[in-house]
């Protein structure tokens, strides 16, 4: 079988001598979207942290285009994953294009000469994340969706084989919320890349991903498409919260809406 896009294997990890994560097993093929979904402390950054590299598991594995993570010194592992976290920092100081072109270090030698294959990556990941108006302007002077844009810039012109999301449409306005989804999806298509996505946002999980991974205390309770895991019930019992659930019946999309609880009473 050929290697997947990310592979974790039964992983144990956390911090100290309390796991965050316990039995942890995940595979994501090229081209496919894996949506990584829980509640708050369920484990999501953790599994994040250790796709970045910056947090070993204390058992199991974790690998990459079937490489195993900790093996990999930081540039080797940023050549095959860029990681856009969810709160970003970009370098302030600097204009979007220069930013944007550091996503191209790990690819670059010694003097950091730009070639041309570089300025092409950059120029597509602008592009890609409708930058182009703001390449002059320094980053520090952007709002924090426009900031957030040009990390996923910086990650995409990184061009490795796994994009991590955390929260990636978090402060982005409607279109841009869209507008990167749509991008992610395109680099999937097209070059093979997997992405797994950290997501609170339950309809941009149902509309872009192919898998689901539903975390709660550090496992993963269930795992597979949109229709085998995000059903009412098992939504309801993760979250524990009152939603309703609406499939279009031309499509059968689901959507999902937060419900007031006990909405005519009282307190
Ligand atoms: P999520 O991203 O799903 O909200 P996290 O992965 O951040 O969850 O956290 C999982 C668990 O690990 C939580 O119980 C959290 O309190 C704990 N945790 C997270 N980061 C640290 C840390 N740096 N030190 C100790 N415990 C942590």
């Amino acid at each position: 079988m050929a290697d997947a896009a990310v592979e974790v294997t039964d992983v144990f990890a956390g911090y100290g001598e309390t796991d965050a994560l316990s039995g942890v097993s995940l595979r994501v093929e090229p081209g496919e979207l894996c949506a990584v979904l829980g509640p708050n402390g369920a484990g999501k950054s953790t599994l994040v942290k250790l796709l970045s590299g910056l947090l070993r598991p204390r058992l199991g594995r974790v690998a990459i285009a079937g490489k195993d993570v900790t093996t990999l010194d930081r540039r080797a592992l940023a050549r095959l994953v860029a990681v856009v976290p969810q709160h970003v920092e970009v370098a302030l100081g600097f204009t979007v294009r220069d930013v944007v072109m550091m996503g191209r270090a790990p690819h670059q030698g010694a003097w950091m000469s730009a070639a041309d294959a570089d300025r092409d990556a950059v120029e597509r990941a602008i592009e890609a994340c409708d930058l182009g108006d703001l390449v002059e302007r320094r980053v520090a002077t952007l709002s924090g969706g426009e900031q957030k844009r040009v990390a996923i810039a910086r990650a995409l012109a990184q061009e490795g084989k796994v994009l991590v999301l955390d929260e990636a449409g978090a402060h982005l306005d409607i279109r841009h919320n869209i507008a990167v989804h749509e991008v992610v999806r395109r680099e999937l298509a097209g070059r093979g890349l997997a992405c797994v996505a950290v997501l609170h946002d339950l309809n941009a999980a149902a509309q872009y991903a192919d898998r689901i991974a539903l975390l709660k205390g550090g496992r993963i309770v269930a795992q597979g498409t949109v229709e085998e895991v995000m059903t009412y019930r098992r939504l309801k019992e993760v979250f524990e919260a009152e939603l309703y659930v609406g499939v279009n019946e031309l499509d059968g999309a689901r959507y999902f809406l937060p419900v007031r609880p006990n909405p005519r009473g009282t307190a």
